[in-house]
């Protein structure tokens, strides 16, 4: 199945510095759509589109923004998390580089819905570029009057990982240290400033325009029963083309990573960054949906030279560095990972380390406060499932058993 590109139908076909060139390929039609509608409607919209959020939690959008606008008070805020610190994700710098407007669009369209006059984008701090493209994107839209319900400001990321977790998100845009908020309250709830807030991210919001513009049934009529329209997926690692891709949700991920980006003699494929999935060669006929494997997009192909033990350790090497260490399953957990797993790249795996690595993946799972140390245990867990004689081969080898 070729591309069906709808979020990045503008990248490269449109001047991203000149608004006019947006306009004329149909650039806030959707806005002006959305405004002849009352707010429940937009969301009726977006309710019915079934999009759910593209940062990896999946969660339904129109219910968010239902949420968030049925809150009780006057003040509440939408923030947009265009931090993209996951781990061989870049789609969001490809489509911001190249089409900012269909972003700013969105957050129109979303900040009218809910009823917010005030919008961040909480931009990676790295993306220097790109801040000062958004903000010509931005001052564009405001001086043709399509910004005169709310006001979008720009916060640079504060370069940690953990910032990418909306609760600690947010603690960041207030100016303090990121860390991971207990809850419940939920952010539609009580989020910035204690106010009620919706956190969408860069590709969620560029769905925005489109489902308006066309309606939500020419979006949901693609993808599978669970996972509506298109995702965008960054594709590296051992291909030939490596790249950003968009493909309608439910694509094989053979078609992605072997007919698109030229992957050959693939040994596993790594799926949603540090705490994604491992997916072994013979799962590449998996459907790419919130049903089976898909996180934020980061799609990292390795070929049968790699050795999974080395990959897997690398990133928990990444995830203890990252840990911000509120509580400490994670805290100590990552820790511990990272020693076991040394062991066994090292040739010094002993023979309780597999169940060692089991339990503490567990627990882990179970206890860990926020998404981090929930899913940090997945590469390990995975790979002991479809790799485990590379596990056992070096405890093998240490203790001369076998
Ligand atoms: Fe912090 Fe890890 Fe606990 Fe999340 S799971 S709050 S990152 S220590």
């Amino acid at each position: 199945m070729p591309e069906k590109r709808v979020v990045l139908k503008n990248c490269e076909i449109i001047d991203p510095r000149s608004i006019d060139s947006y306009i004329a390929h149909d650039g806030f039609k959707a806005l002006a759509k959305a405004k002849a509608m009352v707010p429940d409607a937009v969301i009726g919209e977006v309710k019915a589109s079934g999009l759910r959020g593209r940062g990896g939690a999946g969660f339904p959008t129109g219910i968010k923004w239902e949420g968030a606008r049925k809150s009780p008070g006057d003040i509440k805020y939408l923030l947009c998390n265009a931090d993209e610190g996951e781990v061989g994700t870049f789609k969001d710098r490809y489509l911001l580089t190249n089409d900012p407007f269909t972003l700013v669009e969105g957050i129109a369209i979303a900040s009218y819905a809910i009823g917010t006059s005030q919008a961040f984008i909480y931009l990676r701090a790295e993306y220097r570029r790109l801040k000062r493209l958004l903000e010509s994107a931005i001052s564009q839209a405001k001086d043709k009057g399509f910004l005169e319900h709310v006001d979008i400001t720009i916060r640079e990321g504060a370069g940690a990982y953990i910032c990418g977790e909306e609760s600690a998100l947010m603690d960041s845009v207030e100016g303090k240290r990121g860390e991971p908020r207990y809850r419940p309250p939920f952010p539609t709830v009580q989020g910035l400033w204690q106010k009620p807030t919706v956190i969408d991210n860069v590709e969620t919001l560029s769905n925005i325009p489109n489902i308006i513009l066309n309606g939500a049934q020419a979006f949901s009529q693609l993808g599978t029963e669970k996972s509506k329209g298109t995702k965008v997926f960054s594709v590296s690692g051992d291909v030939a083309n490596p790249g950003v891709y968009e493909l309608v949700l439910g694509t094989k991920l053979r078609e992605l990573v072997v007919d698109l980006a030229g992957a050959e003699s693939i040994k596993f494929v790594h799926i949603g960054g540090a705490t994604g999935r491992i997916v072994p060669a013979a799962g590449l006929d998996s459907p790419l949906s919130f049903e089976t494997v898909l996180g934020a997009g980061a799609v990292t192909v390795y070929n049968e030279s790699r050795d999974v033990v080395e990959v897997v350790l690398a990133s928990l090497e990444f995830l203890q560095d990252e840990s911000c260490g509120k509580c400490s399953p994670c805290r100590e957990g990552t820790v511990a990972m990272v020693d076991i797993l040394e062991r066994f790249a090292q040739g010094q795996a002993r023979a309780n380390d597999i169940q060692l690595l089991e339990r503490l993946s567990g627990t882990m799972m179970a206890t860990s406060l926020c998404g981090l140390g929930q899913a940090a245990p997945f590469p390990v867990v995975d790979s002991l499932q479809h790799f485990r004689t590379d596990y056992e081969n070096r405890v093998k080898q240490k203790t001369g058993v076998g």
